[in-house]
């Protein structure tokens, strides 16, 4: 149980989205698709989860934790249905999908509906998770196009729910489309070291974030 957006009690489970990344830097292509899932999905709100720090990156390569963390609020601070976890990034050792869900039904109650929100880069990961047949089970999916990557390649590979192969889990996937943004992290940091504009990919406050502390130079 619940209470709507109208204050009101409701009896339908809550539904909740779950935007992971490394977010270094966070940018529009990443709010455009929370926004976007949240609406076409019907969900009450976004979890933005910034992960922990990565074991196979050298100190150096990406920011810490806390810095990453704090510009995922700088960029989702103004949203009244967007948050920021701090479950992974207070986490001891590596971070895995399967304890992030499970403690987000701890949370928010066994009932809760969660929708791990990715790019459609990222989707095909998730066969490759900890525990992926168990999670199948207590999370769906939605994979948002990112231009260059056609929904095909995946059909092909038997991703889609609706394609059944005995004896073998299938993650529920759902795909959304989303209005093409070219935008990537890495880009953002390569435009920063070479002194280029990232005006208009991030939000305001998160690049004079990044001006001000000097990342990424
Ligand atoms: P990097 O370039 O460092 O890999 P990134 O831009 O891919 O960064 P991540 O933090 O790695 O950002 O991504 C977090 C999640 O957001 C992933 O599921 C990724 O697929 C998705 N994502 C990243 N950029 C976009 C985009 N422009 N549109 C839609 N989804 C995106
Ligand atoms: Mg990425």
């Amino acid at each position: 149980m619940h209470r709507s957006d109208s204050g009101r009690e409701t009896d339908r489970p809550l539904r909740l989205g779950i935007m992971g990344g490394t977010f270094n830097p966070i940018h529009y292509g990443h709010l455009v698709t929370a926004q976007e899932a949240l609406v076409q999905f019907h969900l009450d709100k976004v979890i933005f989860m910034p992960s922990g720090h990565p074991p196979h990156k050298k100190d150096g390569e990406i920011l810490l934790p806390e810095e990453r963390y704090l510009m995922t609020v700088i960029a989702t601070a103004s949203n009244p249905d967007f948050s920021v976890s701090r479950m992974e990034i207070e986490r001891k050792g590596p971070s895995y999908a399967i304890d992030t869900v499970r403690g987000l039904k701890k949370i928010y109650g066994e009932s809760t509906e969660i929708f791990f929100i990715t790019g459609a880069d990222a989707i095909l990961e998730i066969l490759t998770w900890k525990d992926a047949e168990k999670l199948y089970d207590m999370c769906k999916f939605i994979a948002a196009t990112r231009p260059g990557y056609c929904l095909e390649k995946f059909k092909k590979l038997h991703l889609l729910p609706n394609d059944t192969e005995l004896g073998k889990k299938k993650p529920q996937v759902y795909f959304m489309e989303i209005p093409a943004l070219a935008i990537s992290s890495t880009d953002i940091r390569h435009r920063v070291c070479k002194g280029k504009p990232i005006k208009y990919l991030v939000p305001e406050g998160v690049a004079n974030y990044i001006y001000k502390c000097n990342f990424y130079r």
